[in-house]
């Protein structure tokens, strides 16, 4: 008995992350989370915290109140090694202080007066040292780094109390998949085996043309199954951390 793998006992979960929130961004954000909300897909939001204008932070908020998005961080100024490392702190914890002052956060990531950045998206997918594991466990729960083909979740680092970095399943457009064939098979074979398919985007690299030739097809593929868990990436880890955490209670408690 316990809590199930997955939410409600599904078959198989879809999640999703995008990349780069910012600026000159923010028109095919809008439009990437329109996408997916029309579909009730969910998606974890990426923000690049450091240099946004009220008005990206309004549409941001705005996104998040039309519900299927949730705010993660991908850091403070999206910078490359060794610069991102000689700025750490900044990076990575003040980037989770920038979503939490500017946004209302959805309700699966409060708990009484505080609030939750669960998620962190590292930039470049940057390879985490002992120093930015143990700074980024300070703040979140889990990281998500540049590794493909992934489809299970992370193991936990009790060493730093916090997941390991999750890569993602498979990427649409931008300098990977762009067949609408290729991602449908990709996510048959997740479903078919009960896995994780995290499909992750970059909304900058997909215009109109990229939406009508793979992306609508794909996001019309892959919603509307009764035997799928549709959550964000943040919240799918929530979960996780919770059942795990529920599996040493009962271990503790036979003993
Ligand atoms: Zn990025």
């Amino acid at each position: 008995m316990g809590i199930t793998e997955y939410y409600d006992n599904r078959k198989a979960v879809v999640t999703a992350s995008f990349d780069d929130w910012q600026n000159n961004s923010d028109g095919n954000f809008i439009t990437a989370c329109n996408k997916f909300q029309e579909r009730q897909l969910w998606a974890s939001a990426g923000i690049i915290t450091g240099d946004l204008l009220e008005e990206t932070w309004t549409h941001i908020q705005d996104q998040i109140d039309d519900g299927f998005i949730e705010p993660v961080s991908h850091s403070q100024n999206h910078l490359g090694d060794p610069l991102f490392c000689l700025n750490a702190t900044v990076e990575v914890g003040q980037s989770s202080v920038m979503i939490k002052d500017n946004l209302m956060l959805p309700v699966f990531n409060q708990n009484g007066s505080h609030e939750y950045v669960y998620a962190y998206l590292l930039p470049f997918g940057l390879i985490c040292n002992q120093t930015l594991m143990a700074m980024m466990s300070s703040t979140y729960l889990v990281s998500r780094n540049s590794n493909s083909s992934v489809t299970g979740f992370s193991p936990w680092r009790s060493d730093y109390n916090i997941y390991a970095p999750a890569g993602f399943t498979i990427r649409m457009g931008y300098d990977t998949e762009e067949d609408k064939n290729i991602l449908n098979h990709t996510f048959d074979s997740v479903y078919d085996t009960g896995g994780i398919y995290h499909l992750n985007l970059h909304p900058w690299a997909l215009g109109d043309a990229e939406w009508v030739s793979y992306g609508d097809a794909h996001l019309d593929h892959i919603k509307d199954k009764k035997d799928i868990w549709y959550v964000s990436f943040g919240h799918l880890y929530l979960y996780h951390f919770m059942k795990e955490k529920e599996l040493v209670t009962v271990i503790t408690a036979e003993q």
